[in-house]
């Protein structure tokens, strides 16, 4: 490991050590090596380009998606004193004419570009003379899944980067994604032409995250005692499938006295772009989005995301939740679902014109959610073993090793259930099934005649709730299908042959008892656990208060000052000097400078 790169990690970033597979990294890019780094979110990519980027002679050119990803990163490495600029369709022709300038004179060391500036004549022609003139120091590619087609991420542009490697085939290129799926891996390779190079795949754990699948009762009502026992003074992202559900949430929370906005991508773009502002220069900011709101969120302490309707696939649940804790600290994951998502996505996806193929793909995809949601063993492993890793389990960070669920034999309910489908004729939905099954008497069953099936009035042992979650998991299972014709009725599969045979035994979980209310004392106790000590500390709070004067001042978001860790570290070492707070991991040269006595004179007068 070269001591500059060293250097330049503990000087210019303040940090002491790379993390694990950094170093190689670097050094393998820095010395002129093609690389493709799979590291999962907040895993600490950046500095794997951005440190080769100062190391090696002429300008970076780094390709990325999206504006706001852009500016935020170039933000944050102006704020660490490092020449950097992007080139958007967000500038004007000034602003993009100094920064061209600067890019030929040598001034600039690392420049982000959205790749269809990249592609355009004029600016593959400035590469070639930045190259003359003063080099280039390396091609990184952000977001490198924007290739595949099958991503929601897909950018077409993104296929055509190849022509950096063909014009260029001696400036090295390091491509970086968080997606952890091997298809994703292999398009990467093969549509960028990486065969050669290194690959770097780390760990996908997120350690830090807490998973948490909740059987759905009153999504709203659980979603806020969530809110309120686990996050009163949070960050969080709350993911809906629909634009109109985005909005009643927001509304609902807000009218609730919560900090909630919208985001979806229906909005006029300048409401967008401002809850999104306000979501990343705010402290406690709840946004409630589709998955229009994602790509690019690079807020450190996102502490929770919530799911109040399923993921489409094992991938887009890990890409969503991964949002929290890129810090590190601890962050909650949580998902409510019921028969109603499972039935809806199934229709959802028969409904779409995709071709059969890919709606049969898609399905496979959401019944590996479906199978994650009712599993009962470890989460952390089944999200790895999904990807094709091993996770030891007992992660003690899960619903299901952190309160065991039960099962059950449900044989025997699971036989009633299926027969009361197959009496009533495949097209009737869980609840009018249920009220059979309970004997009811309902204007549904007496226009049907349904109390006249042998099924009517059987499930008398089991309660609406109970029958519910066996309705639930026998879909989700793949013992029933939706019928798409049928307005969403249920059907049988070939699968529930056996079980009516009874050649089958059905196991299912036992669905925890509804959450209570918790008392207050509770719910500080839980606030706190992610910053411990912190949340009513006047310290804390006057750091803060600092941190967002100075952010204000500037205009940027108050992490890009300070991270939360880092400012937690400032408070419980108490620095007296400055020498001493720039040993605190995250205070380099540039921020020691510039911001250092202002947080000397907190610590003074607290
Ligand atoms: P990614 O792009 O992989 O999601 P980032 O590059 O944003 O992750 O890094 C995640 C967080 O970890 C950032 O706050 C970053 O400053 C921090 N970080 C990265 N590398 C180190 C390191 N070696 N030591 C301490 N903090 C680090």
């Amino acid at each position: 490991m070269s001591t500059r790169a060293l250097e330049i990690l503990q000087n210019t970033f303040g940090y002491q050590a790379f993390r694990d597979q950094q170093a190689t990294i670097v050094n393998h890019v820095s010395t002129g090596g093609d690389a493709l780094v799979l590291m999962p979110t907040g895993g600490g990519k950046s500095l794997c380009y951005q440190i080769p980027s100062i190391l090696r002679d002429g300008l970076a050119i780094i390709v990325s998606p999206l504006i706001a990803l852009m500016q935020n990163q170039v933000e944050a490495l102006q704020q660490l004193g490092i020449n950097a600029a992007y080139l958007n369709s967000s500038l004007s022709i000034e602003d993009t004419q100094t920064i061209t300038r600067q890019a030929l004179r040598g001034e600039l060391k690392i420049l982000y570009v959205a790749p269809e500036r990249l592609m355009a004549s004029s600016f593959l022609q400035l590469l070639d003379q930045v190259n003359n003139n003063v080099g280039l120091a390396l091609f990184a590619i952000d977001e490198a899944h924007c290739v595949s087609q099958w991503g929601h991420d897909f950018r077409p542009e993104y296929r055509q980067l190849t022509i950096l490697h063909e014009r260029f085939p001696d400036i090295p290129r390091i491509a970086l994604t968080a997606t952890a799926d091997a298809a994703t891996r292999a398009e990467i390779i093969h549509q960028l032409k990486l065969e050669n190079a290194a690959q770097f795949v780390s760990s996908f754990d997120r350690p830090n995250i807490r998973y948490h699948v909740t059987q759905k009762n009153n999504a709203r009502q659980q979603l806020l005692h969530f809110i309120e026992t686990q996050h009163p003074n949070d960050a969080g992202i709350i993911y809906c499938l629909s634009r109109k559900k985005v909005e009643e949430t927001a509304e609902w929370l807000a009218s609730k006295g919560w900090p909630a906005l919208p985001y979806h991508a229906g909005l006029d773009a300048k409401i967008r772009e401002k809850n999104q502002r306000q979501f990343l220069r705010e402290e406690a900011v709840i946004m409630v989005a589709t998955i229009a709101f994602g790509m690019g969120i690079d807020k450190p302490n996102v502490r929770f995301v919530a799911h109040l309707d399923l993921p489409k696939s094992m991938e887009s649940y890990y890409q969503e939740t991964g949002r929290a804790g890129r810090d590190g600290f601890a962050a909650n994951a949580w998902m409510t679902y019921g028969l109603g998502d499972v039935v809806s996505m199934r229709q959802m996806l028969d409904s779409g014109d995709a071709s059969d193929e890919r709606k049969r793909l898609e399905k496979h995809k959401l019944d590996a959610l479906l199978g994650f949601c009712e599993s009962t063993s470890c989460r952390h492993q089944a999200i790895l073993h999904y990807f094709g890793e091993e996770h030891p389990g007992d992660c003690e960070q899960c619903d299901n090793c952190l309160t065991p669920a039960d099962t059950w034999d449900a044989t025997q309910a699971a036989r009633m259930a299926l027969s009361c489908v197959y009496r009533t004729g495949q097209r009737f939905g869980a609840g009018h099934l249920i009220d059979v099954l309970l004997g009811k008497r309902t204007a549904q069953i007496e226009r049907f005649q349904h109390e006249q099936l042998s099924t009517y009035g059987i499930g008398k042992n089991l309660n609406q709730s109970q029958w519910s979650s066996v309705y639930r998991q026998l879909a989700a299972s793949g013992y029933l299908d939706v019928d798409f014709q049928a307005y969403g009725g249920l059907k049988l599969t070939e699968m529930a042959k056996p079980v009516l045979k009874g050649e089958l035994e059905v196991w299912q979980r036992r669905d925890a008892e509804p959450e209570k209310r918790s008392s207050t004392a509770e719910r500080a106790s839980r606030a706190r656990e992610a910053y411990p000590g912190a949340n009513d500390d006047p310290l804390w709070l006057a750091l803060k208060a600092k941190r967002m004067e100075l952010a204000k001042s500037q205009g940027v978001p108050p992490y890009l000052i300070f991270h939360d860790s880092t400012l937690l570290e400032i408070m419980n070492q108490r620095p007296s000097s400055l020498t001493e707070l720039g040993r605190i991991s995250g205070v380099g040269q540039a921020k020691l400078a510039r911001y250092g006595d202002d947080f000397l004179e907190v610590l003074e007068q607290n």
